[in-house]
């Protein structure tokens, strides 16, 4: 995500595309599974040319799940409680956030693994309404035998105007009739079990512990879905009761350790917005066409039930029936669109998309905005698929400024794959909505900005996410630093890119010693920040300052910058591909992440492993007395303000 101000518009269309064009020699198009039917490389999806298309038998590629199973009969317990079991069976975890997280610790579901999720949406596009047969199909993998298991899913909000207002019609497992009751979250690590009767247990706060009206000594159940971003409304609803948005499914029978089931959520209604815990607002934005999808931490629970933590990445189908008329964008690949006559629920005709992303999808990542669009798609030479799009509704003027730059996302993402490895999906997207949401977002291969504009230096953020974050994603929501200072990385290369182009461009020394001298630079200048700035670390924000620039996004960007000069460009460029091809699809904790590159730090004594521990819990750990200057972090690198991290010798002595 970005909530950094626009400044690099003017700067569109200024790079041509480099010769120096990377090419993806391991790159295979659609390998993760397969095969799957191509459509023709060069099309157009324009609303106006609407020629019916061939329609792709999705079941006829990829996802065929074995072991569908419940556990033996012998094993279920008819009329127990539904979090106690026989024979070893329990209930499922109702969180992943670690014990005692004050940051969104009410998300995440345990007990299994998210394989595979097909949305099958029914969206009245004219009334922002799921209609009757609108759907999620969750495929997922039992870790235990579970006697029940929970999903996220926000059906209200305490913000009647913009938040969800949804019902659940049914639930079934692997085909048969599931109860399903919504339950208040406990905290986690509760030794009381999600069904915890004490209250105290399912309290919203932004810290922990959750105070309370009566000074509650227990861990927040909840982050507070505040109203208002302003700062005095922070701790406004600490020691509130949390909303009940746990969909709790009971299935007719236990399901077995290890076995394969499927979760198919019937639902209908009006989907929303979440309320963060900063007061900001994501989900599912209402448009005059249709909906915005911009869902950064957990906003996509108010429009879908779904395994909501970043760890759970399964592999998404989309096949949505929308007005007629209508666009959808989501991730992956454009698979077909096909034209439905009329019918009771829509008397005008309607269309389905298919879009398919054979990666796997962390939770705050899926795409799935329907409106009137502009969408076109080309094939680069090298295989990745790229999509643009644009609300309809944005001004041609604007429209035109937005596609040069726009036009720039294969430079960007070749010029980024020199740093950080090939580019690790089939395709690339680019979409700008119309609904002023204050952020832009790394949807996964459908990168999405709002407010109808788009600039550069974003772009490059955007999509440096498509590495850090998409591929590979953040282990809890704690780590959200590690991916936005990648982000932020790849803002300041685009800075040094100019600043080296002007000096004489790549090749020339001067132009080389320019986009060196600009990320020293631009170091520097974080470096010197004084004030509040270092008085949040990193890996432990509270929700309310979760996406402040100075903890989240400038010191670790900083960070990663120090650590080049003391890896040295090459190594680290190394270690971020190293990174990549480790832990892409996956997630990684930060001992992972810290491992990583003491791998490739030149000098391997123990004293210098020692300082490269002690620079990453400075500039990641360590929550600085406000003012700078000796209350920073000490640890810079090579060729920076600050001591330094070498020795005069090149040790670490
Ligand atoms: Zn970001």
């Amino acid at each position: 995500m970005s909530v950094l101000a626009p400044v690099h518009a003017e700067l569109g269309g200024m790079f041509p595309v480099s010769g120096e064009t990377a090419r993806f020699p391991h790159f295979a198009f659609g390998s993760r599974v397969g095969p799957c039917p191509r459509i023709p490389s060069e099309s157009e999806y324009e609303m106006a040319a609407s020629k019916p298309r061939t329609v792709i038998v999705l079941a006829a590629c990829g996802f065929l799940l074995a072991g569908l199973g419940y556990a033996s009969p012998s094993s279920a317990s008819p009329g127990s409680s539904d979090s106690t079991g026989t024979d070893g069976c329990s209930a499922g975890a109702r969180t992943l956030a670690q014990p005692g997280s004050h940051l969104y610790p009410e998300v995440g579901n345990g007990g299994y693994t998210s394989v595979h999720t097909l949305v099958h949406m029914v969206y009245d596009a004219d009334t922002n309404t799921f209609l009757t047969g609108n759907q999620v199909v969750l495929t997922q993998r039992a870790t235990q035998c579970l006697t029940n298991f929970s999903l996220d899913f926000e059906r209200r909000s305490n913000n009647a105007a913009e938040g969800p207002n949804m019902a659940v019609q049914s639930v079934t497992v692997n085909g048969r009739a599931a109860r399903f009751r919504f339950a208040q979250p406990a905290y986690p690590g509760d030794a009381n079990g999600p069904d915890d009767p004490n209250p105290a247990a399912r309290e919203a706060s932004q810290t922990n512990p959750a105070g309370g009206p009566d000074h509650n000594p227990l861990p927040p159940a909840c982050t507070p879905q505040l109203l208002s971003d302003k700062a005095s409304a922070r701790h406004s609803l600490n020691g509130t009761q949390c909303p009940a948005n746990k969909l709790v499914i009971t299935p007719a029978q236990p399901i077995r350790d290890r076995a394969n089931f499927e979760v198919k959520v019937n639902y209908t209604g009006r989907p929303g917005v979440h309320n963060d815990g900063d007061g900001g607002r994501e989900g599912w934005w209402r448009t005059p066409n249709g909906g915005f999808v911009i869902t950064e931490p957990i906003g996509t629970q108010a429009w879908m039930p779904l395994n909501n933590y970043p760890t759970a990445k399964p592999t998404y189908d989309f096949s949505d029936t929308v007005t007629a008329g209508r666009t959808v964008v989501a991730n992956g690949v454009l698979g077909s669109v096909r034209h439905n006559r009329p019918d009771n629920q829509f008397p005008g005709g309607s269309v389905t998309w298919n879009w398919r992303s054979t990666a796997p999808i962390a939770s705050y990542l899926v795409e799935n905005s329907v409106g009137k669009f502009h969408l076109t798609e080309r094939t680069a030479d090298n295989g990745t698929r790229y999509y643009v799009g644009q609300d309809a509704s944005i001004s041609a003027e604007r429209q035109k400024e937005n596609l040069a730059i726009m036009n720039e996302h294969q430079d960007i993402t070749e010029y980024e794959s020199l740093f950080t490895g090939a580019y690790p999906f089939a395709s690339n997207g680019v979409f700008v909505g119309t609904p002023k949401v204050g952020d832009q977002m790394e949807m996964q291969t459908m990168i999405v900005f709002d407010n109808s504009r788009i600039d550069t230096s974003t772009f490059y953020h955007e999509n440096m996410h498509q590495w850090w974050g998409d591929n590979v994603g953040e282990s809890s929501i704690e780590m959200t630093f590690f991916k936005e200072g990648m982000a932020v990385v790849s803002e300041m290369l685009f800075a040094a890119r100019k600043a080296e182009a002007k000096a004489g461009g790549p090749q020339s020394k001067k132009g080389q010693a320019a986009f060196q001298a600009s990320l020293v630079k631009q170091f520097d200048r974080i470096y010197r920040s004084k004030g509040k700035f270092w008085t949040v670390a990193p890996s432990n924000p509270d929700a309310f300052n979760l996406f402040d620039d100075s903890n989240t996004y400038n010191r670790p960007g900083a960070a990663y910058i120090a650590l080049r000069q003391i890896l040295g460009s090459t190594n680290f460029t190394q270690a971020l591909q190293q990174i990549q091809r480790a832990y892409g699809g996956g997630t990684i904790t930060e001992p992972q992440l810290e491992a990583a590159f003491a791998h490739w730090l030149p000098v391997q004594t123990g004293t210098c492993r020692a300082r490269l521990s002690q620079f990453f819990r400075q500039w990641f750990d360590t929550a600085y007395p406000a003012g700078g200057g000796k209350d920073r972090p000490q640890l810079t690198g090579p060729g920076l303000t600050g001591p330094g991290f070498y020795s005069a010798g090149g040790g670490c002595a």
